[in-house]
């Protein structure tokens, strides 16, 4: 018989009406001949309201205890569930996480999923049972209560319905995916289908409506998931291998509002110097975001990242040690910027998709203080005041308002889950493990930085629009932010036959500039890249990347890091060694 893993997230369970409603859905679904396993979040905003609680009582609680009180949240709802499924006449059952057999690790707050263990759930589920699952829960080796980061329902529903070999609906308060968060943009258009890397870059850039990690489970283990609303019988996104629309330059926007930025000035240019920061940083799981180093002038480089708002004080202490040995020239940090975010399939083969956005933000005075890209993700840093402008320019400017063409492959998707139990037994082992798929070389690019420019709107619009014009294909960009000099620098990489081309274009451009500027140029970089899925949300994989290539004093000279990709600028006399020493470093996650 077939499972279905049903979903509930907090505004769906909110209220005891709503409850019954959600219990009615499931009742259906078991009519209709599935074995029904249903997860459920706590009730409307319960989660906040305990935190609130915490608060009141100490700044920073043991995150042991922390854990233990955000559990009691989803143990409410799923026993409310179950009494809900019996007064409709039906038979269920609520398990906590530790009851199911969701083994986590121990970092209490972000824990991640070990194993699960599908017995007992099966068992009940065969003797007729509608299983009710608390979301966001696990247990550690030590019997201790953990919690999967917030949001995280969603991760326990699409890792249940791996190990299930079932289908997976999740029912919230919208009835899909949309190309902005609709609360924000308010002609934000509904998708009929987003491929999982779209989706993975657009949670993890902040569209709040999936929980990035449970993304990551559904690419690894093939699980297609069915966005829709808890209360309209409307159709739903439907998450798998398939997007909308693989042409479109621009497919999806997201905004994480509460970002801070954290730029180190003069730190030596040495191998080893990035290691020594970030490894502070993994150790506290700090999930550092935007990271830009640029290529560095004089033994001395410039490297700025961004965290969440609320990570910014501990970030700042736990990397105190790291600069005792290391001397940089200033750490200077702010909290008041927005990053804002476009994603496409098609911005992997089309060029000039950057210099549209950097245009449009520019034409509305927006600044952008840092830009990073990955190969289907444009990201730029704003200032906070002007994030609800720049996301609104920028998806009105790539008409994301409007229909794509319909996809084809898409009229009949494939939402059969791999249902084998032999491929089920496997996925138990670590479950959320990182993967790599991929360690690549690319020798075929040279970069150009343009240092001192005007850190003023439309500058990067001007750049690249120039290269955009001259037929140029810019692979990464990144744009570095110096707070005291009211200048940045931009440093991209190009296809090495295009390099005089585009340092004639700029060089004809920065005549028109204010102030000195100086373009250099590197013909001899390779860039390496690891590629994976978890790449992000596992700390340690940059850190694992720099420690290896510090280890044989490889020096790092530019980097970015997406979903799926983590890479690396390095001088092209190393290339073959640092894929060598990167091989060596995954060797035991490569799949
Ligand atoms: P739940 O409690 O059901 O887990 P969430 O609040 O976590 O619900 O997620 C649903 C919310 O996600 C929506 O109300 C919407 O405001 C927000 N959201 C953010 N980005 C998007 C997007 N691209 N498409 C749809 N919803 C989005
Ligand atoms: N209740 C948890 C939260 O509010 C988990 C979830 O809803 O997904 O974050
Ligand atoms: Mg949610």
């Amino acid at each position: 018989m077939s499972i279905i893993v049903q979903k509930f997230g907090g505004t769906s369970v909110a209220t005891t009406e709503k409850i019954l409603a959600a219990a009615h859905t499931a009742v259906r679904a078991q009519q209709q001949g599935h074995q029904v396993v249903m997860v459920v979040s706590a009730m409307g905003k319960n989660t906040d309201t305990l935190t609130a609680l915490a608060d009141e009582i100490m700044q920073q609680p043991p995150a042991r205890e922390m854990d233990m009180l955000l559990s009691t949240g989803e143990q409410v709802s799923v026993a409310l569930m179950a009494m809900a499924i019996s007064s409709l006449g039906h038979k269920a059952i609520s398990l906590t996480g530790a009851q199911i057999g969701i083994k986590t690790d121990n970092v209490f707050g972000k824990a991640r999923i070990i194993s699960i263990s599908t017995d007992r759930m099966q068992k009940l589920l065969d003797d007729g049972n509608i299983v009710i699952a608390a979301g966001f829960q696990g247990i550690d080796d030590d019997f201790n209560i953990t919690t999967l980061g917030r949001g995280g329902s969603d991760t326990t529903a699409v890792a249940l319905a791996a190990v299930l070999g079932a289908e997976c609906e999740i029912y919230t308060d919208v009835d899909g995916v949309y190309s902005a968060d609709p609360r924000v943009v308010s002609d934000a258009r509904w998708l009929s289908h987003t491929s999982y890397d779209e989706m993975l870059e657009l949670a993890s850039m902040g569209a709040g409506v999936m929980h990035s990690r449970s993304i990551e489970f559904a690419k690894k283990f093939s699980v297609p998931i069915h966005v829709r609303s808890s209360s309209s019988e409307a159709t739903g996104t439907i998450i798998s291998n398939i997007s909308e629309d693989p042409n479109r330059a621009v497919s999806g926007t997201a905004v994480t509002f509460n970002e801070a930025l954290i730029t180190l000035s003069g730190v030596p240019d040495q191998p080893g110097s990035t290691n020594a920061i970030f490894a502070s940083l993994a150790k506290a799981n700090i999930t550092v975001d935007m990271i830009v180093q640029d290529a560095g002038k004089l033994g001395k480089s410039n490297i700025s990242f961004t965290v969440p708002s609320g990570d910014l004080q501990l970030t700042l202490e736990m990397i105190q040690p790291a600069l005792g040995t290391l001397p940089v020239d200033r750490v200077s940090h702010r909290d008041d910027v927005s990053k804002i975010s476009v994603v496409g399939m098609g911005m992997a083969v089309q060029s000039g998709v950057s210099n549209r956005m950097f245009r449009c933000l520019a034409d509305q005075d927006v600044n952008i203080f840092m830009i990073t890209t990955s190969q289907i993700k444009i990201s730029a840093l704003v200032a906070r005041e002007q994030a609800e402008l720049a996301i609104h320019t920028v998806h009105s400017k790539f008409q994301l308002e409007q229909a794509s063409q319909p996809n084809r492959q898409a009229e009949s998707p494939a939402i059969t889950p791999i249902a084998d139990s032999a491929a089920a037994a496997n996925r138990l082992h670590d479950m959320e493990e990182l993967s790599i798929t991929d360690i690549g070389l690319d020798e075929s690019q040279a970069s150009i930085s343009i240092e001192g420019i005007p850190d003023t709107p439309g500058v990067a619009a001007t750049i690249f629009d120039a290269t955009a014009e001259a037929g140029v294909v810019v692979d990464m960009i990144i744009q570095s932010y110096l707070d005291q000099d009211n200048i940045a620098s931009i440093t991209l990489t190009v296809p090495r036959d295009d390099v005089e081309k585009t340092v004639d274009v700029l060089q004809q451009l920065i005549g028109d500039f204010p102030g000195e500027q100086e373009i250099l140029c590197n013909p001899a970089i390779a860039i390496v890249s690891v590629s994976g899925i978890g790449m992000r949300s596992h700390t340690g994989v940059a850190l694992r990347m720099f420690q290896a290539l510090s280890d044989v004093k490889i020096n790092i000279e530019m980097m970015n890091t997406s979903e799926m990709r983590v890479s690396i600028v390095v001088d092209s006399d190393q290339a073959r060694r640092a894929g060598q020493v990167l091989a060596q470093a995954f060797a035991d996650v490569q799949h």
